[in-house]
């Protein structure tokens, strides 16, 4: 790090960087946080629903575009607010595909990055909620730098509104996976404050049923969930269908075993009437096989259950790991389709373009450390 000069900031509480900015970031508030500083600055309650618009629906990046603000009022907002938080660094784009992955920039010199989908049905986004990660998944190429921060509710809501600006004249963001680097549930209330923001018809407008909040299974986290009334689905990390397996791919299942974290699950999917889904790496030789199949199936059978098949993209950091070939695949499959499980295998979005989680900032940072 020190040698290429680059060393990010690294705070524990992500607000206090706004703190030292001495500005007030504007993604992240909510309709009454504007109120209260449109009152503060002594201007009219619906000032806040104009400005909060700006903010999250057109997304724009200027404040002289606010076209329906006075002049003064652009000027002190331009003064003590910040509008965006993120900056577009780099991004690669997959031609086949229509995938685009973007590497942003935030205001401590961090990056994130997230991917934006085009489809024929509608456009979808893989968002980050950590700078880094601490997971430790052996697979994943997020972690490989641990973690550095939480990002802010506004950071998160921020890459849907800089991805939608991507997109031509009136097409919009619809469903939003919260999958990119990172544990969501480990930043908490940042996320679920960011998922009502997205929610709101005044911004971004995205239904709840159309946004997915992936987790290594983090049980508590799993149910205070449960609770929180969001009709959003839940998808559950799991990657192998017995303790041992999983606890060599994920140092999580240490802490809550497998009967524990299906449990939760199935909580879930019984609290909200929402099936969860369950998303399954296969890794070449590791947990592929039709025995794991079989005892996947043992275990899902009888639940409210959809099976997300994922062949592993392969991470540069991760050389061990192989991805199976499609025979092995379909053969998983079969497995648990011939025992009533719902199973989809994952389309390859973005195999060119470094899009397995953590990759292009990875790649990123190697440059900037000339390594
Ligand atoms: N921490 C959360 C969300 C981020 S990861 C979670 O674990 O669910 C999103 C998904 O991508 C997870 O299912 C994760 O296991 C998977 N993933 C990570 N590395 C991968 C890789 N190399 N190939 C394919 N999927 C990967």
């Amino acid at each position: 790090m020190q040698e290429s000069g680059y060393v990010p900031l690294k705070i524990a509480d992500p607000a206090l960087l706004f703190t030292q900015l001495g500005r007030q970031p504007l993604p992240g508030m909510t309709i009454h946080e504007m109120a209260d500083l449109m009152a503060d600055l002594g201007e009219p309650r619906f000032r806040a629903r104009q400005l909060f618009q700006w903010v999250y629906q057109k997304g724009v990046k200027d404040f002289d575009a606010m076209t329906n603000l006075p002049a003064r009022l652009r000027q002190e907002l331009a003064r003590t607010t910040l509008l965006r938080l993120l900056e577009k660094d780099t991004e690669q784009h997959d031609k086949r595909t229509g995938t685009t992955k973007y590497l942003f920039r935030l205001a401590d010199g961090s990056q994130v990055e997230s991917v934006l989908m085009r489809q024929s049905w509608g456009n979808s986004v893989c968002i980050t909620t950590q700078v880094g990660c601490r997971m430790g998944c052996t697979f994943c190429a997020s972690t490989v730098g641990g973690l550095v921060r939480n990002l802010t509710a506004g950071e998160i809501v921020d890459q849907i509104v800089m991805m939608q600006r991507e997109l031509p004249e009136g097409e919009r963001v619809s469903t939003v996976v919260l999958m990119g680097s990172g544990e969501p549930l480990e930043n908490y209330d940042h996320v679920v404050k960011a998922i009502r923001l997205m929610h709101d018809p005044e911004g971004l407008n995205i239904g709840y049923r159309h946004i997915t909040i992936s987790t290594s299974g983090i049980v508590p986290g799993m149910r205070r969930l449960a609770e929180e009334g969001l009709p959003i689905t839940l998808a559950l990390s799991l990657h192998a269908p017995n303790n041992e397996l999983r606890r060599q791919l994920m140092p999580v299942a240490r802490i809550w075993p497998i009967e524990e974290v299906l449990a939760a699950a199935r909580e879930y999917a019984e609290r909200t009437g929402r099936r969860v889904t369950y998303e399954y790496i296969l890794i070449d030789g590791v947990n592929d096989g039709p025995a794991e199949a079989r005892e996947l199936a043992g275990l899902l059978k009888g639940t409210l259950a959809h099976v997300n098949l994922i062949p592993l993209n392969p991470v540069a950091e991760r050389p061990q790991y192989r991805r199976p070939r499609p025979e092995r695949i379909n053969r998983f499959k079969q497995i648990l389709e011939s025992s009533g499980i719902a199973t989809t295998v994952r389309r390859e979005m973005g195999g060119e373009i470094d899009a397995a989680c953590g990759q292009l900032r990875n790649r990123a940072q190697r440059r900037h450390m000339g390594r």
